[in-house]
């Protein structure tokens, strides 16, 4: 936390405006905005995964459609496509940004055209705060006029170009869960081109109430709104996000120092200048052949010293609830799962946290 954010939640009892709409809802959905694009509108819902189911039915995605998700990413990503009747269609990454491979995503469209049934909608994701290819994928979506959402969850500051991520499709979806860079405790966003799209994901988000004095319903609808008091903490948090930017890059600046010299041990980059991560997590890839000692030896030593590290996200087309679903790709996904590690990265790292973990990793390189 920041400081601010009890002065916005006392606010909010001192007002009386505990309810899923007030003042800070109101400022947090400008706050937002005016960060990533001061033209676009912000819905704050409950969470990361209810602005992707949203933004799924609001796209048209229905019964038996079929929709193309990054297989490389967090679970969360894929599974609204199900909450939908839907059927996921996996692909591959590519190896500069671990994101969306364009070739596999055409191959997916094409198939999928070949066999009469056009995929409704693409997800992609900028996995670990790391922009996608979003020059190409936005090319290919046009040509197909396949709508495409963006899972910017994980890329909250991030750009590509100079533009924010979140903002480069008719959807961007925001996370405020916990583990990222800014958190409420729990809730997410809807990033909308227009002010229509905005009021028709509020609309949905609370229960789809037409517009009646008693209640008449005329759609399906969810209780996936921000209530205000959540939002107060996101207004605080928005006061730190851009220090919280610079601590993870400087994580990621710590760990570029510490494996310069390992032969094997690639720490995850901005391949060019055209794209700049908030480096939520920072991840490195182990090759064993060079190193002597795999990711997972890797991960057991530090937890010997009780530093936690993790395996990056095992792709989609992987996980035992998905394994009847298409998949289309190479091997990129799975070696980065089987060879990919993500350190400890949290804007809280002190110099001394910093200091253990380089001591425990130069014990286990020297020995
Ligand atoms: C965290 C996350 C989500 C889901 O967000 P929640 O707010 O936790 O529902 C979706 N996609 C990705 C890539 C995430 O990391």
């Amino acid at each position: 936390m920041g400081g601010t954010e009890q002065k916005y939640v006392q606010e909010a009892f001192d007002t009386n405006w505990v309810a899923p709409l007030g003042p800070n809802v109101n400022g947090f959905e400008q706050d937002l905005a005016s960060y990533v694009e001061e033209d676009s509108k912000v819905a704050c819902l409950a969470s990361g995964t209810s602005a992707l189911h949203l933004a799924l039915i609001l796209a048209g995605v229905k019964l038996n459609d079929t929709v193309i998700c990054q297989s490389m990413t967090f679970s969360a990503s894929a599974n609204p496509i199900t909450y939908q009747g839907a059927e996921p269609i996996f692909v591959d990454s590519e190896k500069e940004t671990w994101n969306l491979c364009p070739n596999h995503l055409e191959k997916a469209i094409k198939a999928g055209i070949a066999n009469n049934k056009k995929p409704k909608a693409i997800i992609i994701v900028h996995l670990y705060g790391m922009p996608a290819k979003m020059d190409e994928i936005v090319a290919i979506a046009n040509k197909y006029e396949i709508a495409l959402i963006e899972d910017a969850a994980e890329a909250l500051g991030s750009t590509y170009k100079g533009q924010k991520c979140g903002t480069f499709c008719d959807y961007g979806v925001l996370s405020f869960n916990g583990n990222k860079i800014i958190t409420t405790s729990g809730g997410g966003a809807l990033v909308c081109k227009t002010e229509e799209t905005k009021q028709k994901t509020i609309f949905l988000a609370t229960q789809a109430r037409d517009n009646a004095p008693h209640y008449q319903h005329s759609e399906i609808g969810y209780n996936y709104r921000m209530s205000n008091i959540v939002a107060g903490i996101g207004r605080g948090q928005m006061e730190v996000l851009d220090k919280h930017i610079g601590l993870r890059r400087a994580n990621n600046q710590f760990y570029k120092e510490l494996f310069k010299d390992v032969d094997g041990i690639e720490v995850f980059v901005e391949p060019t200048k055209d794209y700049f991560s908030n480096h939520w997590l920072s991840c490195i890839t182990v090759d064993e052949k060079k190193t002597g000692f795999s990711r997972e030896n890797i991960r057991l030593k530090l937890l010997e010293d009780n530093i936690e590290t993790r395996p990056l996200w095992k792709p989609m087309h992987l996980q035992p609830v998905f394994k009847d679903c298409a998949y289309f790709g190479d091997s990129v996904a799975e070696d980065l799962f089987k060879n990919g590690l993500c350190l400890p990265s949290g804007s809280n790292l002190t110099d001394e946290d910093r200091d253990r973990i380089k001591t425990s990793f130069l014990k286990m390189i020297t020995k």
